[in-house]
C-alpha cells in the first residue's frame, strides 16, 4: 500500500438538507446509531440549503445535543451541488462520506464503505441495485441519461451512482480544486480518478418529504451534465450542418425534375422555400448549442463564489471542522 492507513480513521459525514424537517430527527437518530458502533471517530456536517421550513431549528438542535455535529447555513437556496461543496469544503477528517438526509441512502452501509476502503479504495461509491419508489418513467429517463453520458463523455462516468459516497482525504482535497460553477458532481468525482470502487445497494424510497427534482429540473441537470463534460454537441452541429446541406440539395434536384417534368404554377417558391426553412432551422439549432456553451462560459467568467454562509457551528467534539 502506498499510503499509511489511520487504524483509527476519522471520518466527517456532509449532509445536505433543504426542507427536510419531517425527515431529520429519524435521519440522525439512525445515523448517530451507526456512527457510535463504528471503529472510526465520527461528526457529521449538516449543510442547510436555505430551507424555509424548520430544518435550521432541528439542526441547531441537534447540534446542541450531540457535540459531534457541526451546523452550516447557506444565504439562500444554492442547490444540493453547492451544498455538498460547502460541506466538503469544512471537512477536515481522513475520510469523508456525502450521504442525501431523506433516508434513501441507509446510513447503515457506512461501516461497508470503510471495509472497501481499508481495501485501498479512495473513492468507494454507492451504486443503486433498485429504485423502488420511483416511476418506471424517472427510471427509464435515468438510465437513458446515463448511456447518452457514456458515449458523450471523455470521462467514463459509472452509472447509476449518485453522491452516496466514501472519500479519501487527498481526493477530497483534489474536489477542492474544482471550483467550476457548473457542478456537475457525478463527473467531477469521475474526473478526479484515484482508485474506485462501486458499491451496489438498495435506494430505499424517501422516507418522508419530496423529491426537489422535478422533470425539468431533471432535464436541466442533464442539459448541465452533457455540457459540463463534453463538447461533442458542438462537433454534432457541424455533422448536421454538413448532412442538412445534403439532403436540401438532394431535395433541391428533386423540385428541379419535378418542375422540368410537370411544371410549376409558382416558379421558385417551393425551392425558396426548402431553402429557407431548413437552412433557418439548422442554423437557429446550431446557435443554441454554441449559445449553451457561450451561457455556460459567461457563467464562468464571472467567478462568483460557489455558495454563501450564513452561519456556521462548528462541532464541539470529534474532528475538527475548519472555519470558513
Ligand atoms: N437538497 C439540497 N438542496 C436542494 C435540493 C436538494 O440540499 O436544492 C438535498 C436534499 O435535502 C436531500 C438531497 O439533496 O438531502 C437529495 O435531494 P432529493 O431527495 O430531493 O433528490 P432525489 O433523491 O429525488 O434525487
Ligand atoms: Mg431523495
Amino acid at each position: 500500500m502506498d499510503r499509511s492507513q489511520p487504524t483509527r480513521p476519522t471520518l466527517a459525514v456532509v449532509v445536505p438538507a433543504y426542507n427536510e424537517a419531517a425527515v431529520l430527527p429519524r435521519f440522525h437518530a439512525r445515523l448517530a446509531a451507526v456512527l457510535d458502533g463504528l471503529d472510526a471517530s465520527g461528526s457529521i456536517i449538516y449543510v442547510d440549503d436555505g430551507s424555509r421550513d424548520a430544518t435550521w431549528r432541528i439542526i441547531e438542535e441537534l447540534a446542541a445535543t450531540d457535540a459531534r455535529v457541526a451546523a452550516l447555513k447557506l444565504a439562500r437556496n444554492f442547490g444540493k451541488e453547492a451544498a455538498l461543496t460547502a460541506g466538503l469544503d469544512q471537512v477536515d477528517a481522513d475520510l469523508a462520506l456525502v450521504i442525501d438526509a431523506d433516508l434513501q441512502d441507509p446510513p447503515e452501509l457506512i461501516p461497508e464503505f470503510i471495509a472497501r476502503w481499508r481495501e485501498g479504495h479512495d473513492v468507494v461509491y454507492g451504486q443503486r441495485l433498485a429504485r423502488d419508489g420511483e416511476t418506471w418513467l424517472k427510471r427509464a429517463t435515468a438510465s437513458a441519461f446515463y448511456r447518452v453520458m457514456q458515449r458523450l463523455s471523455a470521462t467514463p462516468i459509472p452509472p447509476d451512482t449518485g453522491d452516496f459516497r466514501l472519500m479519501s482525504r487527498r481526493v477530497v482535497e483534489a474536489l477542492r480544486g474544482l471550483r467550476e460553477r457548473q457542478r456537475f458532481m457525478k463527473g467531477i468525482f469521475a474526473w478526479v480518478g484515484f482508485r474506485q470502487c462501486a458499491l451496489p445497494y438498495r435506494r430505499d424510497p424517501r422516507e418522508a418529504g419530496s423529491s426537489k427534482f422535478n422533470y425539468w429540473k431533471l432535464w436541466n441537470f442533464a442539459l448541465e451534465g452533457i455540457t459540463s463534460f463534453s463538447t461533442v454537441p458542438l462537433r454534432v452541429a457541424t455533422y448536421v450542418g454538413l448532412i442538412t446541406a445534403l439532403v436540401a440539395f438532394g431535395y433541391g434536384l428533386w423540385i428541379v425534375a419535378k418542375t422540368v417534368l410537370w411544371g410549376n404554377p409558382v416558379a421558385g417558391y417551393p425551392s425558396l422555400m426548402t431553402v429557407i426553412l431548413f437552412l433557418g432551422g439548422m442554423q437557429l439549432m446550431a446557435l443554441g448549442i454554441m449559445g449553451e456553451y457561450l451561457g455556460r462560459l459567461y457563467v464562468e467568467a464571472k467567478a462568483r463564489p460557489l455558495y454563501l454562509l450564513e452561519a456556521f457551528r462548528p462541532a464541539r467534539s470529534g474532528t475538527r471542522a475548519v472555519a470558513a
